[in-house]
């Protein structure tokens, strides 16, 4: 396998993808993010932003068209190659069976516990972490388990600190989160977007401000685009 330098450029090419045979989610859809820069996404609900996170993420792929990192068809990269260089936090962030520490270091195997430590640090998540009875070696089970949607993403941004992706992939959780977490992960967000392409579906106007660009989507197309002063 060629373990090429990525350089971050995430394209789709006249992409088409439904869940259900031909009930069309994203029709033509084209979009070019170049290395680096922050794409926002923004919409009404069920307009299909977390549908193009995931698809950018490859938990499906699309029915037509493509999806390019650097110019080549993520479809020829094995899922290794794409879980060394993509990050995510999704909007039901997904945890493993195993400790919250295991969950952590699912972003790269060899990271020592002092690493594992440091991620949590960096998203204020060591915190709350300490305070449980096991610490980092608590039990979250099978999705999860007792943690709330807003903890389980600051695990999933402190997995995404430590295997340093070029390109991450932001949904926030739209679930009641309490201020305090609202607070951390708003931390957490500043700290990862540094110098990475990212795509980010946020919910404050700051960080949406923020990005280089700023598509809006309709029924899964997009309708305006430009940053916040041309929009
Ligand atoms: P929200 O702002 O509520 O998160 P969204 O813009 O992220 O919405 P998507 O979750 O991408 O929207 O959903 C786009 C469309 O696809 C919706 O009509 C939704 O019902 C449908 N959809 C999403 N996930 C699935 C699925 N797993 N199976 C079938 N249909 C789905
Ligand atoms: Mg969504």
């Amino acid at each position: 396998e060629n373990w090429e330098p990525l350089i971050g450029n995430v394209e789709f090419e006249h992409v088409d993808f439904y869940y259900n045979e031909g009930e069309y989610i994203l029709q033509d859809f084209n979009l070019k993010v170049k290395k680096g820069q922050t794409i926002a996404l923004v919409g009404e609900t069920g307009s299909g932003k977390s549908t193009i996170v995931n698809l950018a993420c490859r938990f499906y792929e699309p029915t037509g068209g493509r999806i390019l990192i650097d110019g080549k068809d993520y479809k020829e990269r094995s899922q290794n190659w794409l879980h060394a260089n993509i990050g995510y936090v999704l909007q039901s962030p997904h945890l493993f069976s195993g400790s919250i520490k295991e969950n952590i270091r699912y972003g790269k195997l060899d990271a020592s516990d002092e690493e594992i430590i440091e991620a949590a640090k960096i998203v204020n998540a060591h915190e709350f972490i300490s305070k449980l009875e096991k610490g980092y070696d608590t039990e979250v089970g099978e999705g999860g388990g007792m943690l709330s949607t807003g903890e389980k993403q600051l695990i999933s941004f402190a997995r995404a600190i430590i295997s340093k992706p070029k390109i991450f992939f932001l949904d926030e959780a739209t679930s009641s989160i309490d201020t305090e977490t609202e607070a951390k992960i708003q931390y957490a967000i500043d700290n990862v977007l540094e110098d990475r392409t990212s795509f980010i579906i946020a919910h404050r106007l700051s960080t949406i401000r923020s990005a280089d660009v700023i598509l809006v989507i309709e029924k899964g197309k997009v309708i305006e685009q430009g940053n916040h002063h041309e929009l």
